[in-house]
């Protein structure tokens, strides 16, 4: 099963995407786990994309496209993945159409979780990620067992950088801007899948898993 999340930053995407991912077990595969990771070992791809996420800009398509096609041959994702940030452009969306046309293959899903942008700024400035394993929380909505510390691996939970509030805005406005066309490309492939993104979080997982199962 072949999985695109959409969604505007914080509409719940990666909290989706890790528990499709082991619902159905395929990988969960996030280009911002992948850039974050290469910032933290200071990698040439980490510098380079740290300027731009920084600024609350996407990285460039030619620092992301290749990087994403080459992750697709490794062999966990033989049965399928949940892309999770990518693509986020129309230009990544044709590259993801043009690499699976090369392989005989399709997209089974784009599921777009939806959720207006009130909502986000206050999401976004409660959210927390763990800075050993990249499970996130919700200081109100979801929050850990013991405060600052990842239930699954103890380490210590922080606030992103690009999750500041004045950041937040300029995600949202590059969102609307380069992002939000994807769910009309989608609608065209035929593969869209809506889900409102407002509710609690098993609830929304229960919307998607009606969409996989049916
Ligand atoms: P969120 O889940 O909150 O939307 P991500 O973790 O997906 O944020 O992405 C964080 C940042 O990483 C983005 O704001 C952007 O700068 C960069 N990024 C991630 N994926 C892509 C992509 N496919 N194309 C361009 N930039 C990306
Ligand atoms: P995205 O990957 O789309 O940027 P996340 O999955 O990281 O979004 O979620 C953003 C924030 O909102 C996180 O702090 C997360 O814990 C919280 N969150 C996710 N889903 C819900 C939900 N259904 N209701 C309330 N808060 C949620
Ligand atoms: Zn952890």
């Amino acid at each position: 099963m072949k999985i695109v999340m959409l969604g505007a930053p914080g509409a719940g995407k990666g909290t989706q995407a890790k528990m499709i991912a082991s619902k159905y077990h395929i990988p969960h595969i996030s280009t911002g786990d992948i850039f974050r990771a290469n910032i933290k070992e200071g990698t040439e791809l980490g510098n380079k994309a740290k300027g731009y996420m920084d600024q609350g800009l996407l990285v460039p398509d030619e620092l992301v496209v290749d990087l994403v096609v080459d992750r697709l041959t490794w062999d966990d994702a033989k049965e399928g993945y949940v892309l999770d940030g990518f693509p986020r452009t129309i230009p990544q969306a044709e590259a993801l159409t043009k690499a699976l046309a090369e392989k005989n293959e399709v997209l089974d899903h784009a599921i777009n979780i939806e959720i207006p942008d009130q909502n986000i700024i206050e999401r976004m400035g409660g959210r927390r990620a763990c800075v050993a394993c990249g499970a996130t929380y919700h200081i109100v909505n979801i929050p850990p067992q013991i405060e600052g510390k990842c239930d699954k691996c103890g380490a210590e939970l922080i606030l992103r950088d690009d999750d500041k509030p004045e950041t937040v805005r300029k995600r949202l406005e590059v969102y609307h801007d380069q992002t939000q066309p994807l769910i009309d490309y989608y609608g065209n492939e035929g593969v869209l899948k809506e889900v409102d993104g407002t509710v609690d979080m098993a609830d929304v997982f229960a919307a998607i898993c009606n969409i996989l199962d049916a």
